[in-house]
């Protein structure tokens, strides 16, 4: 049997590192297997439904490269992939479940449910379910007479379908992570399958969509494990049990301090991305900061992301796409949240702007660098890009470690120039300029030279005038060889910015 597997999001807003990480694991199952990985949109919740989003999960696949054999807009033996698409599609399964007395209609108002919930709460904390206990209280096709429920059906009462949950019986699951989960039937509550608007919910577009579209492995977020026991059961009921896939329920992100689930807040009270890339929503306008406009390169994100609850035992953590997709083995996958951990994924980021070819990273650092100058000449940004690149850990970083070679810097620490000033640095830097005016060669050997020489000349110590020489040429305290950087912002600048700080 051909492998097949899914990522099935709802477009409700950006996408959490979470859902790219259900991705990547589909995404390296479905290529170890020789098998396809499918984009179905559950779109199904139109309360929920937020514009662009469903464009914008898929530029994340994109830019990831985790590209879908199916899709929405690829298309495939199974279209529509769209699930607002397949409305047709659900209503006879709905109608099956009841005709077999696994499912029922129920007319009750919000307002009736609301009064039924207070009303009967377990406890002073939890409201009671519309459960094996409380439906016999409630409105349904359970409770009414079949002309009751007839009437109301042919008079167009809104009404739901519901599933029917068996009293105290075990429902098993073999989860490829977690092995045997048990669950006590009578604790889930009746779910609704097919809404007052024809709408079938997440609980039943998802077992005929993954039936339909002949799904063998479903990997989903540990949040869908609890609504479990209601899908093996559709299964069950439906008379696909044999074709039900094997499912992981992959763990959590958590937060850094591993208490809790990472959110979006998360991210924006500690200064990191949560989303893969920007993600403006369109009600309110907020813009959310992604991995890719922070400067990650989508490789490393990914590899961050394989490791988020996952290794191969071996102490590896640089894995190439082709790799992962070898040693990559579902079954590994830890039980236990992972926690995120920023400063590693930072760490990855370095680690794979080293291994780049510097002509790829000067296409990919020119944006960046291009936000604050006009058109940087190409020779020069890839002649910059060797000397910083071990200094560079997001993109940004291209420019803060390499403004001073497209511009004239803002000398920031004066200080450390003018506190330790005295006539003899004077003397040398005025002379010097004057021989940098005539050096044959303007190169870093020679400059260098040069400096030396007239050093040794004047009998000054070369340590008490190269940070002065940086700063003038920097602004900082930081950079590559400054001789380096002398070479390549040439002759008449780097004199200028010597002036620029001995005629003061
Ligand atoms: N639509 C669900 C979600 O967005 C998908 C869960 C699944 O993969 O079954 O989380």
């Amino acid at each position: 049997m051909k492998v097949r597997v899914r990522f099935a999001p709802s477009p409700t807003g950006g996408l959490h590192l979470g859902g790219v990480r259900t991705v990547l694991y589909n995404y390296l199952f479905a290529r170890a297997n020789g098998g396809d990985f499918i984009l179905r949109i559950e779109d199904t919740d139109q309360g929920r439904f937020v514009e662009g989003a469903e464009q914008y999960i898929m530029d994340c696949l994109e830019w990831c490269g985790l590209r879908p054999d199916e899709s929405p807009v690829k298309g495939g033996p199974h279209e529509p992939y769209r699930q607002s698409e397949r409305k047709h599609l659900y209503h006879q399964y709905a109608k099956q479940l009841v005709d077999a007395g696994h499912a029922y209609y129920a007319f009750d108002t919000p307002e009736e449910i609301e009064k039924m919930r207070t009303e009967h709460r377990k406890d002073e904390y939890s409201n009671a379910q519309y459960d094996t206990t409380t439906r016999v209280l409630m409105r349904n096709s359970l409770t009414l007479s079949a002309d009751e429920t007839a009437k109301l059906l042919a008079d167009g009462t809104p009404h739901v379908i519901r599933i029917k949950m068996p009293e105290h019986t075990t429902v098993q699951l073999t989860d490829m992570i977690r092995g045997e989960i048990s669950f006590d039937s009578s604790i889930v509550d009746d779910k609704v399958l097919l809404k007052a608007d024809g709408m079938p919910t997440y609980h039943l577009a998802v077992v005929v969509d993954d039936y339909l579209m002949e799904i063998t492995h479903a990997f989903r977020g540990e949040e869908w494990l609890p609504s479990a026991p209601v899908h093996v059961l559709l299964w069950q009921y439906l008379g696909w049990k044999d074709k039900m896939p094997q499912w992981a329920h992959l763990p959590l992100i958590l937060k850094p301090d591993g208490h809790g689930k990472l959110s979006k807040r998360d991210g924006d009270r500690l200064g990191f991305p949560v989303f893969a890339m920007n993600w403006k929503d369109p009600k309110t306008g907020d813009l959310t900061k992604g991995f890719r406009e922070m400067g990650f390169l989508p490789q490393a994100f990914v590899n961050m992301l394989a490791l988020l609850g996952w290794n191969d035992g071996s102490g590896q953590e640089i894995f190439s796409m082709e790799e992962l997709i070898m040693r990559f083995d579902i079954s590994r996958v830890h039980k236990g949240g992972a926690k995120f951990d920023f400063e590693k994924a930072k760490w990855f980021n370095h680690q794979y702007i080293q291994q780049t070819p510097d002509d790829e990273l000067a296409v990919l650092a020119r944006p960046y660098i291009e936000e604050h100058v006009t058109a940087p000449a190409e020779a020069l940004l890839k002649k910059v890009i060797p000397l910083i690149k071990d200094r560079c850990t997001l993109l940004p970083d291209f420019w803060a470690q390499g403004h001073f070679f497209f511009t004239t810097p803002e000398i920031t620490e004066r200080a450390a120039i003018t506190d330790k000033w005295n006539d003899q640095k004077q003397a040398f830097f005025s002379e010097w300029i004057y021989k940098l005016e005539s050096i044959s060669q303007w190169d870093a050997v020679t400059i260098e030279a040069s400096f030396n020489d007239l050093a040794a000349a004047q009998g000054i110590k070369k340590g008490d005038i190269m940070l002065p020489f940086r700063i003038m040429l920097v602004g900082g305290k930081y950079g590559p060889g400054v001789f380096a950087i002398a070479e390549l912002i040439g002759r008449e600048e780097t004199v200028k910015r010597i002036k620029g700080i001995i005629n003061k």
